[in-house]
């Protein structure tokens, strides 16, 4: 898993759930925090049960991720899964977004064409060129070449199906001199939108988090060139808003249990925080509403729960480095506000004129402070509450 689920607004977590089908993967990608798991698969009624509460919800749309691991070594109960939510969604009179975000690996004629039919958005993990490609995500077994062109070949198949697909990549600290590159490469295998977001569980330095910043700025602008020339493509991040680290997007494990957006990305690297947020199991609850929670609320119960030592350090730097790549791109018009379009043009280095407290004390209130000013910029946010720990969560032994 390398990627939080729908995300069409990255503050809003009102209507979103990403499934995870399996924790099987064919990849041993070099920045999977995951524990995957060859044996973990969703069974059919803890799907079920995940889809009826996310149409619980008071939303008029909802939106649905089929994730893993690797979502299509499971296409029968991805199938199931999907068939069933477009009822569901039909009998509450709600709109329903599917996405898929898959390694593409097991992507065919027949299992795009019936995503395609279904309106399903494909999300392909791709990070760029065939060479970054193979250095970072090599299979568990077999060639890494191979694995690499199969990918691209699944890229070339949805574009030749005509669809509109978006590839989602994880950027080392070693490859920010690559991204415009990497993204120039994805773009002209057809994907519409090029997703780049830091590795997580990982210490960034601060030249390096200022490389990652100019190399999304770079890959923004190159998206803006080809889009002057008709192209229709676009550059994405989790930067642009919350980082992912923070991500408020919730998950449904295999055995049902809730966890909140970042877990399964980081749990090998910050088991700690990945206990901190899991939240019993949906066979227990009657609606996901009491759950929901905005960015700022989220870190704060993050910070106030979890001890010092090298997982807090990780919090704090990987989410220095999303909220700070932000403000650089911010300050050159490059990162766009939530529901709305980046509208600069400045050029120009894409580092802040001021950079923020890199650790610490100083740099947890700077996150905060950060966090509350996209909140307020961006407008009402869903789901506000005091999450302490003393509510819902713990009346329902949940915790
Ligand atoms: S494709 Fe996703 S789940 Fe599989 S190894 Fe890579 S990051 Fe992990």
């Amino acid at each position: 898993m390398d990627r939080q689920g729908p995300a069409e607004d990255p503050l809003d977590n009102t209507c979103n759930l990403t499934l995870i089908l399996t924790r099987a993967c064919q990849l041993a990608c070099a920045y999977c925090r995951m524990n995957r798991d060859p044996g973990a698969v969703m069974e059919e009624p803890v799907l079920r049960r995940a889809v009826d509460l996310l149409m619980a919800g008071p939303s008029p749309q909802v939106a649905l991720d089929f994730s893993g691991g690797e979502p299509l070594l499971r296409f029968d109960l991805l199938r199931r899964g999907l068939l069933y939510a477009e009822e569901a969604a039909k009998a509450k009179a709600k709109r329903l977004r599917l996405d898929l975000s898959t390694n593409s690996l097991l992507l065919d004629e027949r299992k795009a064409g019936f995503l395609i039919e279904h309106g399903a958005r494909i999300h392909v993990s791709s990070d760029g060129s065939l060479a970054t490609h193979r250095r970072n995500r090599p299979p568990v077994s077999g060639p890494s070449s191979a694995a690499a062109s199969r990918c691209r070949q699944s890229m070339r198949l949805l574009a030749r199906l005509g669809v509109q697909f978006d590839a989602t990549m994880v950027v080392f600290p070693k490859d920010v001199r690559s991204m415009v590159g990497n993204a120039g490469a994805l773009m002209d295998a057809g994907a519409s939108v090029v997703q780049m977001d830091c590795a997580l569980g990982m210490l960034w330095s601060r030249e390096e988090a200022s490389g990652f910043a100019e190399g999304l700025a770079a890959a923004a602008l190159e998206a803006r060139r080809r889009r002057a020339k008709g192209a229709r493509v676009a550059v994405e991040s989790s930067c642009f808003g919350n980082p992912d680290i923070n991500s408020v997007l919730m998950a449904i494990e295999t055995d049902g249990t809730i966890l909140m957006g970042c877990t399964p990305t980081i749990e090998r690297e910050c088991p700690g925080l990945a206990k901190l947020l899991r939240f019993g199991s949906v066979r227990a609850r009657k609606s996901l509403e009491g759950l929901r929670r905005t960015p700022s609320e989220l870190a704060r119960f993050i910070l106030d729960r979890m001890g010092p030592g090298r997982e807090r350090a990780l919090y704090v730097n990987n989410m220095v480095v999303g909220l700070s790549t932000r403000k650089a791109l911010a300050h050159r018009g490059l990162a766009p506000l939530p529901g709305r379009a980046a509208t600069g043009t400045a050029s120009g280095p894409a580092r802040p004129s001021r950079p923020g407290p890199w650790a610490g004390k100083n740099a947890e209130r700077w996150i905060l402070a950060e966090l509350a000013c996209l909140e307020a910029q961006a407008g009402d946010m869903p789901g506000r509450g005091a999450w302490d720990g003393s509510g819902e969560e713990e009346k329902a032994g949940l915790r």
